[in-house]
């Protein structure tokens, strides 16, 4: 299901453009529009979800299906060399903006130890 305010709905459902890296049924992985490293891409699931609790609770086909992507994205990126990170955001403690599940793709250079 897709909420009609939700900016990464509209973008799954191709309303709003992105700068698409992967697709499947389930998933889209584009471009963050506000990079924080070389390579930075969100990979979201097309139903919406609020965060990573609601997905593990209701989604875990879906969230397998992200991993999934997670791992086309480190592909088509190239970035199995010399790794990545992965970051979920998770309520007003961990800074989440966008209330719909994703996971940021970061990589392409060195990445800082810190972490938080
Ligand atoms: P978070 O703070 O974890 O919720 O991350 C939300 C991310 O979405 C940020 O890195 C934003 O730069 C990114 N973002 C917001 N709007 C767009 C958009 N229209 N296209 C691509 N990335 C976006």
């Amino acid at each position: 299901m897709a909420l009609d305010d939700c900016i990464f709905c509209k973008i799954a459902a191709g309303q709003i453009p992105s700068r698409k890296v992967y697709e499947d049924d389930t998933v889209l992985a584009f471009e963050d529009v506000n990079p924080q490293a070389k390579v930075h891409v969100l990979v979201v699931p097309k139903t919406h979800y609020t965060d990573i609790l609601d997905i593990s609770r209701r989604g875990i086909d879906d969230l397998g299906a992200m991993m999934r992507g997670v791992g086309e994205v480190v592909r088509a990126k190239g970035l199995e060399k010399n790794g990545f990170r992965l970051v979920n955001n998770c309520g007003s403690d961990g800074c989440q903006s966008v209330k719909h599940v994703h996971i940021h793709v970061l990589g392409g250079e060195q990445l800082s130890e810190k972490m938080s």
